[in-house]
C-alpha cells in the first residue's frame, strides 16, 4: 500500500521512489534497519523537493547527500549480503497470491515468432538480443517482419526528448496492426520493454490496452514467465528492481545464434549509473550502479569468442565505474579487467562505451599504453566547456580537470583517437559559457562527437530550472558547435590517408565485391575482398575518405 501522500502520477523520480517502498514495507521478511529507512526518507524528501521547483538546487549538497544515502540503499536492495534477508520483490509478493500462478507452459518449439524493435543505444541492443535469446529457448523464432509476429515487443529507450509520447504514438500503428490480425483469427501479443516501460510502468497498461506485457532492464529475464502469464490473460507489469542476478538467470545464446550476429559483439558488463547529472534520466531508469562478476563477464567473452568473434565492446551505461574482485583477491576496476581478457586466445579487439571523467583512474589509462587489443578509441563525454555549467549538470569535474586527463591519455596512447557528447542550451547557459565550449573543442580537436540541444527530460532537476535557452539560440550554438566538430572528424579523416592499418572485415559492403570493416579509431573503411575474408584482420592502406567512412587497398 502507498502512503496517503504519494501523487497520483509521480513520473521517474517517484516511480523510483514508489518501487524502492513497496518493495521494503510490502515485505515482512525484509528486516529494516535505521538507516536503510532515514535512506528512503531521504528519498521520498528528495521526490517532494524534487517536484517543488526551486526547492532544492542542483549543486545543492543537501541533494548530494540524499543522492548518497539513496545509492547505498539501493545497492543494499541489488547485493543483498549474507547479514540481510533475501527481499520478496513487488512482483515476485504478487506472483505467490496470483491465482494465475500455474505452473509456466511454454510454447512449443518452432511455433511462435518474435518481432523485436530496438531504439536507442548499444545496451538496448545487447538487451534486445540477451530477451531474444531468453524467447528462443522458449520455442520462439526471430522475424524481421511485424505481420509474421506472435509476439511484438519494443525495447525502447528514454533519452530522446518526448521519448514516452514516442512509443505510444507506435503503439497505435501497432494496435491496427493488431485489430486487422485478429480480424485473420490470429493473436499478436504485445510487450514495451527498455526504459520508458520502467519510467511509465502501469500507465502504458492504461493509456495503451493493447499491450500485455510491460518489463523494465532490471528484469527482462522473467520475460518467458510473463508472457506466458499474458497469455492467460493477465495483464503484466514487471518494472522492480530485481534483487537477483537477471544475468545468471538468462540463457547464453547458441554458438549459430553468436555467430550470425557478427565478428563484433557487445558484452554488458555494468548497468545503472549513480552520477546524477541534472540533465539525465539513466540514475531513475536504469537505477544504481551495478557490476557484473569477473567470472560471468569471462566466460561470457569466452563463449563469444568460441563462437568466432574477434572484438567486443564492453558496455555499460557508466562502463569504468566497473568494480569487482578479481582472481588475485583485490579489487578491480575495468583496467584489471580489460588486462584479463585481452588474455582470451582468438579474441583480437577489446573497446568499452560510455565512460565517465571521474572514473577514468590510472589503471585503465595504463591499459591503452600495454596492451594492443585495447582499440586506440575513446569516448569520453564532456557534455559542455564552462565550469558554471558543468556545475549546474552535475558533472563533478571541471573543464581543467577534463583537458588534464585528455593530456595523461595521450601521453598513454598518442594515436588513440577521442570521441565525446556535447549539450548546447543548459539552462542557464551564457554567450560566454558557450564559448567556453567551443574553446575546449578546439584544445581537444576530437576524431568524432555527438552533439545534441538541450531538451528537458521530465522528473530530472534541469527540466525543473526557469531559465531555459531559447530554442533559436540553442539552434544557432549547435550550428556552430557541430560545424567545428565537423572540421575535425574531416581534419582526422584525412590524416589517415596514406596509413597503412589493421582492418577487421565485418560484412559485405553494398557494392559486390565490398566488404565492410572497421579500423582501430572505429571508422567503417571499405575495401575489395571476398565474403570468405569476414573476421579476418587485414592490413589495408587508406586511400581517399567518403562523407563517413574511408575507402582503402589490400596491401
Ligand atoms: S554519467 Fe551519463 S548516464 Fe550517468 S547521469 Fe550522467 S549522463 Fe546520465
Amino acid at each position: 500500500m502507498l502512503p496517503p501522500f504519494w501523487p497520483a502520477r509521480p513520473g521517474a523520480i517517484g516511480l523510483q521512489a514508489q518501487h524502492m517502498y513497496v518493495a521494503f514495507t510490502a515485505n515482512p521478511g525484509f528486516g529494516l534497519t535505521l538507516w536503510r529507512t532515514a535512506a528512503i526518507a531521504c528519498y521520498i524528501l528528495f521526490l517532494k523537493c524534487s517536484e517543488l521547483p526551486g526547492r532544492i538546487g542542483p549543486g545543492n549538497s543537501c541533494r548530494h547527500e540524499i543522492e548518497e544515502a539513496v545509492i547505498v540503499a539501493m545497492k543494499q536492495m541489488q547485493t543483498p549480503t549474507q547479514a540481510t534477508p533475501v527481499p520478496v520483490t513487488h512482483v515476485q509478493a504478487q506472483e505467490k497470491t496470483s491465482e494465475t500462478d500455474a505452473p509456466i507452459n511454454v510454447a512449443a518449439p518452432g511455433m511462435r515468432k518474435v518481432f523485436v524493435k530496438t531504439y536507442g543505444c548499444q545496451m538496448n541492443v545487447y538487451d534486445s538480443e540477451r530477451m531474444s535469446d531468453a524467447l528462443f529457448k522458449d520455442g520462439y523464432q526471430k522475424t524481421d517482419n511485424p505481420e509474421d509476429a506472435d509476439l511484438l515487443l519494443l525495447n525502447t529507450c528514454h533519452i530522446r526528448e518526448k521519448a514516452a509520447e514516442k512509443v505510444y504514438s507506435e503503439l497505435g500503428r501497432i494496435r491496427q496492426l493488431k485489430e486487422a490480425l485478429a480480424e485473420q483469427g490470429r493473436e499478436l501479443m504485445v510487450g514495451v520493454a527498455g526504459c520508458v516501460a520502467q519510467a511509465e510502468g502501469q500507465e502504458i497498461i492504461r493509456r495503451a490496452p493493447i499491450v500485455d506485457v510491460v518489463i523494465g532492464p532490471q528484469t527482462y529475464h522473467r520475460l518467458p514467465q510473463a508472457i506466458a502469464r499474458a497469455r492467460q490473460g493477465e495483464k503484466v507489469v514487471d518494472t522492480d528492481y530485481a534483487v537477483e542476478d537477471k544475468f545468471e538467470h538468462l540463457p547464453t545464446a547458441d554458438k549459430k545464434t553468436i555467430t550470425s550476429r557478427g565478428v563484433s559483439a557487445f558484452l554488458t558488463v555494468q548497468e545503472g549509473c549513480d552520477k546524477f547529472c541534472t540533465f539525465c534520466v539513466v540514475p531513475y531508469t536504469r537505477g544504481s550502479e551495478v557490476s557484473r562478476s569477473v567470472q560471468q563477464i569471462e566466460r561470457e567473452a569466452q563463449s563469444l569468442v568460441d563462437a568466432g568473434v574477434r572484438e567486443i565492446t564492453l558496455l555499460g551505461q557508466n562502463v569504468n565505474a566497473w568494480h569487482g574482485h578479481g582472481a588475485d583477491g583485490r579489487e578491480w576496476g575495468l583496467g584489471e579487467l580489460l588486462r584479463l581478457l585481452s588474455d582470451i586466445d582468438g579474441l583480437e579487439r577489446l573497446r568499452y562505451t560510455t565512460s565517465h571523467p571521474r572514473d577514468m583512474d590510472e589503471s585503465l589509462i595504463d591499459a591503452h599504453r600495454d596492451l594492443d587489443k585495447v582499440m586506440p578509441y575513446l569516448h569520453l563525454p564532456v557534455q559542455a566547456g564552462s565550469d558554471r555549467v558543468l556545475k549546474a549538470m552535475n558533472r563533478r569535474h571541471t573543464a581543467q580537470d577534463y583537458l588534464r586527463l585528455i593530456e595523461r591519455i595521450r601521453a598513454a596512447r598518442p594515436d588513440i583517437a577521442l570521441s565525446g557528447d556535447f549539450i548546447v542550451g543548459f539552462p542557464g547557459e551564457t554567450d560566454a559559457d558557450f564559448e567556453e565550449t567551443i574553446q575546449l573543442v578546439e584544445k581537444v580537436r576530437y576524431a568524432q562527437a555527438f552533439s545534441f540541444k538541450y531538451s528537458p527530460r521530465p522528473g530530472t532537476p534541469g527540466a525543473e530550472r526557469d531559465d531555459h535557452v531559447p530554442e533559436d539560440i540553442k539552434a544557432k550554438r549547435l550550428e556552430r558547435l557541430q560545424k567545428l566538430l565537423r572540421q575535425h572528424q574531416v581534419e582526422f579523416a584525412e590524416n589517415c590517408i596514406g596509413k597503412t592499418i589493421d582492418l577487421l572485415l565485418e560484412k559485405p559492403g553494398r557494392e559486390p565485391g565490398q566488404l565492410i570493416g572497421r579500423s582501430p579509431w572505429l571508422q567503417p573503411v571499405i575495401v575489395d575482398a571476398k565474403p570468405s575474408q569476414i573476421g579476418d584482420i587485414i592490413k589495408v592502406r587508406i586511400t581517399r575518405t567518403g562523407t563517413n567512412s574511408l575507402y582503402a587497398d589490400c596491401v
